[in-house]
């Protein structure tokens, strides 16, 4: 099958560079014919994203930073005055302070907690709010969230909380937008290689942890991602909102590690 995304447009928010997820997404919805936008957080991160959208035929390219509310009000009114209305949107956003992404949960800081919360969290309502207002019936909305939410990963810490939180949002949002055919959900991906994952502590560890004890014995790809949110963003999931999909080569349902690990 191959075009099926002809004629829908979508806008692809979180995009740092080609090892980001939301570029995984951008290249699998492209491949299927469709238009895409981008936002880019900061003009150093602008001089990457600009090839890439490039070279999926994209010169629709938007500043957007979310703790700044006028810029995601100027990114609407920017799709709003070329396209008129869109078809799907990509939340790859999450922010925290590198420093509270180790040691203990509780010794998060007010300050901080507040910031991972509105960056990584609010900021998909703030989104889906003003994209719900420009898209077309059957429209779709997809965030990234992490195990992290639902188990104790160490180092996560505040970031689990934030994740908890933001798959709460896509339950309320999908109840909210149901009734106009819009869908909302998230994908939980296992852990990937890039920049916001270079900033949770052991990151490394982690990572062969999950790939050494996953049912696949791997780790998902940012490919993987895509092809997952191809399903979750295309009306091939027609009848699906609400929901928490994890691609994560099968990490969630393990409890111990293998029986070859556990035997050494
Ligand atoms: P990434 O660093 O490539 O992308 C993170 C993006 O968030 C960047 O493009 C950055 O510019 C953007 N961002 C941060 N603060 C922002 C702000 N104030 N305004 C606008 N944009 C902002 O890393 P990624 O791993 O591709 O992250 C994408 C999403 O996937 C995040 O929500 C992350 O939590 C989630 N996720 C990542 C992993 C992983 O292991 N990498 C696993 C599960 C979920």
């Amino acid at each position: 099958m191959t075009g099926f995304m002809k004629g829908k447009r979508g806008l692809i928010m979180g995009v740092a560079n080609n090892h980001s997820i939301a570029w995984g997404i951008a290249k699998s919805l492209a491949d299927q014919g469709a238009e895409l936008a981008f936002t880019y957080q900061g003009e150093a991160l602008g001089r990457r994203v600009k090839p890439l959208a490039e070279s999926v035929g994209s010169d629709f390219v938007i500043p957007c930073d979310v703790e700044d509310i006028a810029s995601v009000d100027a990114t609407f009114e920017a799709i709003a005055e070329r396209w008129g209305s869109m078809d799907s949107i990509v939340h790859a956003i999450g922010f925290s302070d590198k420093s509270e992404l180790k040691g203990l949960y509780a010794d998060t800081s007010r300050d901080n907690f507040s910031r991972t919360m509105v960056i990584s969290c609010f900021s998909f309502t703030e989104i889906a709010k003003r994209a719900a207002a420009l898209m077309n019936d059957g429209g779709a909305m997809l965030t990234l969230t992490y195990g992290g939410s639902v188990r104790v990963i160490p180092n996560y810490n505040v970031m689990g909380i934030a994740k908890a939180a933001l798959e709460a949002s896509v339950r309320y949002l999908a109840a909210d937008y149901g009734p106009r055919d819009i869908r909302v959900n998230a994908i939980s991906a296992g852990p990937v290689r890039t920049l916001a994952g270079a900033g949770i502590s052991d990151a490394r560890a982690i990572y062969s942890w999950n790939s050494d004890n996953a049912p696949l014995r791997r780790t998902a790809t940012i490919e993987d991602i895509g092809g997952s949110a191809l399903y979750l963003l295309s009306d091939l999931s027609r009848g699906v909102t609400g929901e928490i999909h994890y691609v994560d080569a099968g990490y969630n349902i393990t409890s111990l590690p293998t029986l070859e690990r556990l035997r050494k």
